[in-house]
């Protein structure tokens, strides 16, 4: 860590191929404290809520996202978790595991640009009446980043420690899972498991975990802390695209700046089909990645990165590849648009 973190006011920046210097003064991000801590706690709150129903749908052999009206659990079920703080406290498993891998990836970020004194907001966290009480949390970067290698070192600082964070999490809630019994089997959303959940179930059976040896991955009910890992590698991987502003459209921004618009394209061709076959929400991304495809902040096309960043950019890769799933939420576009066309014709039968 330098000895002195903050942010200079005035930066420097040679463009080569421009002939010029540009000089960007730069004021200090303001330091809202309170505004962060209160998203924060606000996000405490609503993750402990979606959390507490977990745990106790886990632990009533519930499916996974039931209402239960005989103790007021609704879909939000923030009343619920209100009337008596004993509930609350059984979301803390939930909850800290989410919040302790979303904060470990903005950390990343953030501690990223204070080492290359780039200035950055803290972690904004958005609480929101989602499947998991969140819609995840960001910082802004508030003055420009002096290379292609401090690109693509803050770029990716974020997905390895959200990862690094959420292997463990997973290990640790596959080994709190149980089989899934016929009460718990009708589950009203469908999750389809990235590779590394897979993996680390494997790596269990190996050491030997009786429900490994017993049971399949798919067969389990998984623990609240699971869910948290699965909501977080899934985050991993849809910051891994690589494609527009999102972080993997940074690390190939840093690695091959003609090739980020080329990548972005690709990425929105295959997202295209994934919605139409697999999960309509990889729609969204898709008109995410196109909308903010053609931008990208400026950084100086020289020096570019050396070999150690490419070995990163493989490891970045292969995060990928073990946390996207094709269909990692139920419903596709095609169902969709079946069971649309389907209710039409119908009267006229
Ligand atoms: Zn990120």
């Amino acid at each position: 860590m330098p000895e002195n973190p903050s942010p200079p006011l005035e930066y420097q920046i040679l463009h080569p191929e421009q002939r010029e210097i540009r000089v960007a003064v730069i004021q200090p991000p303001a330091k809202r404290y309170w505004l962060h801590a209160l998203l924060f706690l606000a996000t405490v709150f609503t993750t402990l809520s979606i959390g507490a129903r977990l745990e106790y749908n886990f632990d009533h052999n519930l499916p996974v996202f039931s209402r239960d009206a005989s103790n007021d659990v609704d879909y939000w079920p923030w009343p619920w978790a209100l009337q008596d703080w004993h509930h609350l406290v059984l979301g803390i498993p939930f909850s800290a595991c989410l919040l302790g891998i979303l904060t470990a990836h903005e950390l990343g970020h953030y501690i990223l640009c204070l080492r290359r004194k780039v200035a950055a907001t803290l972690p904004f966290f958005i609480p929101a009446p989602t499947l998991i009480g969140t819609l995840g949390a960001f910082i802004r970067i508030k003055s420009p980043i002096r290379s292609r290698s401090d690109l693509f070192d803050i770029g990716i600082a974020g997905p390895i420690a959200g990862f690094v964070v959420a292997v463990p999490v997973l290990v640790f809630g596959l080994l709190a899972s149980k089989p899934l019994t016929p009460s718990a089997a009708n589950v009203d959303i469908t999750f389809g498991l990235p590779l590394v959940f897979r993996l680390a179930y494997w790596i269990l059976e190996i050491f030997g975990n009786p429900m490994a040896n017993h049971f399949k991955v798919q067969q389990l009910y998984l623990h609240p802390m699971a869910f948290a890992a699965w909501f977080g590698m899934f985050a991993t991987a849809l910051n891994l695209l690589p494609g527009g502003q999102l972080d993997g459209g940074h690390i190939i921004f840093a690695l091959r700046p003609r090739l980020h618009r080329t990548a972005t394209l690709l990425a929105v061709l295959v997202l295209l089909p994934l919605s139409w076959f697999f999960w309509a929400g990889w729609l969204l991304w898709a008109v995410v990645l196109r909308m903010t495809g053609g931008r990208h902040p400026e950084v100086p096309m020289y020096p570019g990165v050396n070999g150690k960043r490419w070995l990163l950019a493989i490891f970045a890769l292969i995060m990928l590849v073990l946390t996207l799933t094709p269909a990692p939420l139920g419903g596709s576009l095609k169902e969709f648009v079946e069971d649309h066309w389907h209710q039409r014709q119908q009267p006229s039968k």
